[in-house]
């Protein structure tokens, strides 16, 4: 299996070059040459195999010879091991042909954990097989950075650095970034904001002499392999509930596209999916365009679901490759004006093609709220505001023929304030980690400015 660029112009690569790259030289993102599709034996198998049995299968083709297959199972079964559910992603009905898909059973309680876990594993496996020692360092908001360094946490071949605006992060995400004790976790405080940690990251990376010395490689959104591990649950889920006999749609709390472009992969490889549906909050550039065919950026508004506060969505890109018909040149163009006039408008074939498969919905903080009670009072369920978007936007995008999955995307203890606020109640901790309070932290604090900042990272790492 290759991957090429959706830009056009940088070499298609193998799924172990395209992993480590994560950004195209041209810019752009990478997307497999053609995608596989499974029998529906294979599908039907799902509804009572393990999870990591289904795992295997519907990732196995995309791979290519980066692993044997023995190697490829075991970095699974690792990958999931410290979840804190059997089944990894159990459903639950929330209310006639409504479903929830709990994503957040993993180490940070977030979804991210689903692809971190196992890239975490894949890295490692590969760079030993190497002999590289590389040098993640990421920006976060919050849930990926705490994900990240779940993943790479003790091991040998990896230093992971997380630059966070200091203050600007919950406490429960602080938390799980300054208390594991392992040597080569670093989680770096910036006196900044967001933007600041991630414009800094932006020019370490054109900064070649500091890229080298370092190795720096980056695991955000825009990773292949972090999608890929993402279309596995569409399978688990559409499985338990009937499929490839059965339709079943999808609602999805969307910021930077990746989960959901997930389902869109899943449903190119067989999987009977009838309509995948955005769900934006305030920050509605996708519903916006998704309506009126010009996608067009401007500022983030700060709200209660926090991972989905976006001005530009990466991923929507490969979907825009596929809808421009894998015409690289026009995607380049497109991306261009986008950088030079903050818009662009979709081409009537390109949106007559996204329409056929997608619907979208963006919900107001108000709106947001009053779900959260709603889904306390009538299914006896406590949500995060992210999953809260999805099942307002779920509700207006019933077909009663269809079972609608909301993908469950953080739990609610990971956003205690506005859950509390909207039902009274303090979510609590799973028991696992309800010692999170009292672990001791170890941060380092780092002026706003690029070369301190690159100064800690290299000091740190030769510890
Ligand atoms: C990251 C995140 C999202 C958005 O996911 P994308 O793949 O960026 O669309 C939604 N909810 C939570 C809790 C997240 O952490």
């Amino acid at each position: 299996m290759r991957y090429v660029s959706t830009r056009g112009q940088a070499p298609a690569l193998s799924f172990e070059e395209t992993m480590l790259t994560g950004l195209a030289r041209d810019g752009g993102l990478y997307v497999p040459e053609s995608v596989p599709t499974l029998s529906e034996d294979a599908i039907r198998r799902m509804a009572w195999g393990s999870y990591e049995d289904a795992a295997f299968e519907v990732m196995w083709p995309f791979v290519g010879d980066t692993f044997t297959e023995d190697e490829f199972r075991e970095l699974i079964a690792n990958a999931y091991d410290g979840f804190g559910h059997v089944s990894r992603a159990p459903l639950k009905q929330v209310g006639d042909g409504q479903w929830l898909l709990e994503l957040f059973h993993g180490p940070t309680l977030a979804f991210k954990d689903f692809a971190m876990q196992l890239i975490g594993q894949m890295f490692q496996h590969v760079l030993a097989r190497r002999g590289d020692r590389i040098t993640i360092v990421g920006a976060t908001s919050g849930d990926t950075g705490s994900a990240a360094i779940e993943a790479f946490r003790g091991l040998d071949n990896v230093d992971v650095c997380i630059l966070y605006p200091h203050g600007r992060v919950s406490e429960v995400q602080r938390r799980q970034m300054t208390t594991p004790v392992e040597s080569n976790v670093h989680a770096l405080a910036v006196d900044g904001t967001f933007d600041d940690c991630q414009r800094h990251l932006k020019d370490m990376f054109a900064d070649d002499t500091f890229r080298d010395e370092v190795g720096l490689a980056a695991v955000n959104s825009i990773n292949w392999a972090r999608v890929l591990a993402q279309v596995v649950y569409y399978f688990t889920s559409a499985a338990s509930l009937g499929a490839p006999k059965r339709k079943v749609s999808y609602t999805v709390p969307t910021g930077n596209f990746g989960d959901i472009y997930a389902g869109e992969i899943a449903r190119r490889m067989g999987l009977p999916i009838d309509r995948l549906v955005i769900a934006t909050n305030q920050n509605d550039i996708l519903d916006r365009a998704l309506r009126e065919a010009e996608y067009r950026t401007g500022d983030v508004k700060p709200s209660i679901s926090p991972s989905m506060d976006i001005q530009v969505s990466s991923n929507f890109e490969r979907l825009l490759f596929d809808a421009y018909d894998r015409d690289g040149g026009a995607v380049a163009q497109i991306m261009d004006e986008l950088r030079s006039g903050g818009r662009f408008k979709i081409s009537q074939g390109a949106i007559d093609a996204i329409r056929e498969g997608f619907a979208s919905g963006s919900v107001s903080e108000a709106e947001t709220l009053e779900r959260i009670a709603v889904t306390q009072t009538e299914a006896q369920e406590l949500v995060c505001p992210h999953t809260a978007v999805g099942l307002e936007v779920a509700a207006d995008h019933h077909d009663i023929r269809v079972p609608m999955i909301t993908l469950a995307t953080a739990h609610p203890a990971k956003f205690p304030d506005a859950v509390e606020k909207a039902t009274g109640i303090r979510p609590p901790l799973p028991k696992r980690m309800a010692d999170l309070y009292d672990r001791s932290e170890r941060v380092t604090q780092v002026a706003n400015d690029l070369s301190a900042l690159e100064e800690v990272i290299q000091e740190k790492r030769a510890k």
